[in-house]
């Protein structure tokens, strides 16, 4: 993350409506964040540039523009955490933020409570995922992945992965030919709280699958345990495949 860590988190906080954003503004002082509002599309690309705040709660509709446009364009500029705020509780509008780079989202109406433990639990994980810089790059065939350098290569080619992408293949890779359950991930990746759908992971895995060049049936790398979770094949395994 390019913004050093303060003490008081800094919030980008998009949202128009007023009844929504001016209560739980104060919530997120009271809870110990410094949140900034904006209310349009534009006005949040402008605060985010000026102000690097550490986390992004983002409304999906906005006046002047839609919010999974303004999550791609501060995807493309930052791997800072977006939670999206959806009216809209259809698996597709979830499904949709969660690929365009959104760490999780939140159905309106939502609990103040719960947003703030979203948001809580989301920065302790992107805080922890700063292991240990001494840990060497893990070598599986022709994939590299470098935890502390948060980059994974597939024949000597750097792939682009979001951050859950990130995430979700560390955790894979470190415990290469075991089998890791969906719950396992689910709880390590997302949310240590999580007793949702565990669709979200699915997208992740299909997305992570395309970029690295497997598929579900014949996988080099990810191999699904039906019914179980996942085992992201180890070297010899892979050796054996035509
Ligand atoms: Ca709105």
């Amino acid at each position: 993350m390019e913004s050093p860590e303060r003490a008081t988190p800094r919030i980008l906080f998009v949202e128009d409506e007023e009844s929504i954003s001016e209560p739980f503004t104060r919530s997120l002082e009271k809870a110990g964040f410094e949140p900034v509002n904006a209310r349009t599309a534009a006005a949040a690309l402008d605060l985010f540039e000026r102000l690097s705040p550490d986390f992004v709660l983002l409304d999906l509709s906005l006046p002047d523009g839609d919010g999974r446009d303004v999550c791609i364009e501060i995807r493309r500029r930052s791997d800072v955490p977006i939670l999206m705020l959806t009216a809209s509780g259809t698996e597709t509008d979830r499904v949709v933020g969660l690929e365009l780079g959104a760490d999780d989202y939140v159905v309106k109406p939502f609990s103040g409570r719960e947003v703030i433990s979203r948001i809580r639990a989301i920065l302790r994980r992107s805080s922890m995922a700063t292991p240990d810089p001494g840990m060497s790059p893990i070598e599986i065939n022709d994939l590299v992945v470098d935890i502390p350098g948060r980059t994974a290569k597939v024949a000597g080619k750097e792939i682009k992965l979001s951050r859950k992408e990130f995430d979700l293949l560390a955790e894979l890779v470190r415990n290469a030919g075991r089998v890791v359950t969906r719950e396992g991930l689910m709880a390590n990746v997302w949310d240590v709280n999580w007793f949702g759908s565990t669709k979200t992971l699915d997208v992740h895995i299909r997305a992570l699958r395309k970029k690295l060049g497997d598929s579900a049936t014949e996988s080099r790398f990810i191999q699904t345990v039906r019914g179980v979770g996942f085992r992201f094949a180890p070297p010899e395994e892979i050796d054996r495949k035509p």
